[in-house]
């Protein structure tokens, strides 16, 4: 096939990015062709769901369409973790657990009734204490534990409810000594790494030592991005993003595990954080939910998305609507719209800074902070970053400077990875050798890819020796004459 016009793709002015989530409603190459027309910047392959081989056709075509347009796209493996569930029950039987009545939960593999299951996690059984909460199913049924001892969980159903095989359940009280990835996630894992995903995520994370655990078992390939859905991963946030290369405020467990109206201020913490040490965060779940039936969105799930945007987040997350609804392109064209209409409010620039990042007292951190403010004092069409981690970029973007980032890196890698960071249009180009090289590579790459015409004016920002990690000390303001595209060269 034709390769596309970088144009028809590029430049995408909106800063915040889409995250869509594949599965059978769009693991269709056809159908991730017509998401990342729409607007999507990076997909998500959930592990919790479908198989290997259908994971692997879902990465090729994916990269396949990378190649089509040009244009690096990130791949966001999304591991299960230890995620609990109970037992199976007696077939043909529709089990109900009346409210207040006592259930138990046990170790006997046996189908269960209306008055016990297998609760098929050991680690669960010493660690239970009286008063504790058991969750199951998305929070629908609340359990909580009367008497706990080595092979029985005695409960009293708070909110009674229909139960069915293996139905999930969240423990919130706890801190559970399960291994931060099970077999399957460890299995999963190898197959994402072997397959390319730039991303891994991690369910369930609950300590730092979690992301460790992960981060050996990654061997130095993909990034890391840690999932805040357990209430004890909140209170050691700034440990685990520490050791994280990205946050998900996972808000469909956060608010089984918490409350829902915890959620709202915990999203504008955890953004936050991220934001103030320059790492991306994603919020997700839930975002245009009724899409999954409907082509339009409630009010409720636009004014959702919107406020994410104004949060400064970098990227929103669609799940179901685009993975099993039936409407996976309206949904991200209409993510694309309600993003493009808030950036495009007057107000925004000032509520995205609601949240003061002042710059570290690194030289790195004085420049992205100066691209901004110069943005802010001259006429800029574009910051050009020329970056090998893409570290400078991170530090760029955490400022939210006004203008688009373009990214210019010798890593695909690179490339695609930060296909989830906010503002950043990264294109994966030859490396640099001089001065001069740069400031022509960087002019004819901003008119090659629309962030620029005659007359306009770029920052270019870059380290001095080229390619040395964490050198970042230039900062060089240019116009652009308009010729530059003339001038053949082969990158
Ligand atoms: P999930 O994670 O879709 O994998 O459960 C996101 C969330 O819990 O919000
Ligand atoms: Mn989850």
């Amino acid at each position: 096939m034709a390769k596309h016009e970088p144009s028809k793709l590029n430049p995408r002015r909106r800063k915040v990015k889409i995250l869509a989530t594949v599965g059978p409603a769009s693991r269709d190459p056809d159908m991730l062709r017509r998401l990342l027309l729409a607007g999507a910047d990076a997909f998500r392959v959930n592990m919790s769901h479908g198989d290997h081989a259908g994971h692997a056709k879902t990465i090729d075509a994916i990269r396949a369409l990378e190649k089509e347009f040009a244009r690096p796209i990130a791949i966001l493996c999304d591991l299960q973790g230890p995620k609990l569930r109970v037992g199976t029950f007696k077939e043909g039987e529709r089990i109900v657990i009346p409210h207040g009545r006592h259930f138990t939960l046990d170790r006997n593999p046996e189908p269960g009734d209306a008055t016990r299951v297998c609760l098929p996690h050991p680690e669960l059984f010493g660690v239970l204490e009286k008063g504790q909460r058991l969750l199951i199913d998305d929070g629908k049924i609340r359990l909580k534990v009367v008497k706990a001892s080595d092979d029985e969980i005695l409960t009293t159903a708070e909110v009674g409810g229909v139960i069915s095989d293996r139905k999930g359940v969240n423990v919130p009280d706890a801190v559970v000594p399960v291994p931060a990835l099970t077999d399957k996630d460890r299995s999963d894992l190898a197959f994402a790494i072997e397959h390319g995903a730039d991303w891994i995520a991690l369910s369930f994370v609950q300590r730092p030592e979690d992301i460790a655990e992960a981060r050996k078992l990654m061997g130095g390939y993909g990034a890391l991005c840690a999932k805040i859905e357990k209430p004890a991963a909140v209170t050691r946030l700034d440990e685990i993003l520490e050791l994280s290369d990205a946050v998900m405020v996972a808000r469909g467990d956060l608010g089984v595990e918490l409350n829902p109206e915890d959620v709202p201020s915990l999203q504008k913490q955890i953004v936050n954080t991220a934001r103030s040490i320059g790492k991306p965060v994603i919020v997700a779940t839930q975002m245009l939910e009724s899409m999954i039936e409907n082509p339009t969105p409630t009010r409720a799930e636009v004014s959702d998305v919107a406020n994410a945007v104004y949060d400064g987040a970098d990227a929103v997350m669609l799940s179901a609507e685009t993975a099993a609804g039936q409407w996976p392109e309206e949904a991200v064209t209409m993510m694309d719209r309600i993003a493009q209409k808030i950036e495009g409010d007057s107000s925004y620039a000032k509520r995205i800074r609601f949240h003061e990042t002042r710059p570290d007292s690194t030289t790195a951190d004085a420049l992205s902070h100066a691209c901004m403010t110069i943005a802010e004092t001259v006429k800029i069409s574009a910051v050009v970053v020329f970056t090998g981690s893409g570290s400078t970029a991170r530090r760029v973007s955490r400022e939210r400077p006004a203008v688009p980032v373009l990214v210019l890196t010798p890593s695909v890698l690179t490339a695609r990875r930060l296909g989830l960071l906010w503002g950043a249009h990264a294109v994966a180009t030859r490396d640099i050798g001089s001065f001069e090289g740069m400031i022509a590579k960087g002019k004819r790459m901003a008119l090659r890819h629309g962030f620029g015409e005659a007359g306009s004016k770029l920052i270019m920002l870059a380290g001095v020796p080229f390619g040395t990690p964490g050198s970042t000390n230039l900062l060089h303001v240019v116009s652009l004459a308009g010729d530059e595209l003339k001038k053949h060269s082969p990158d």
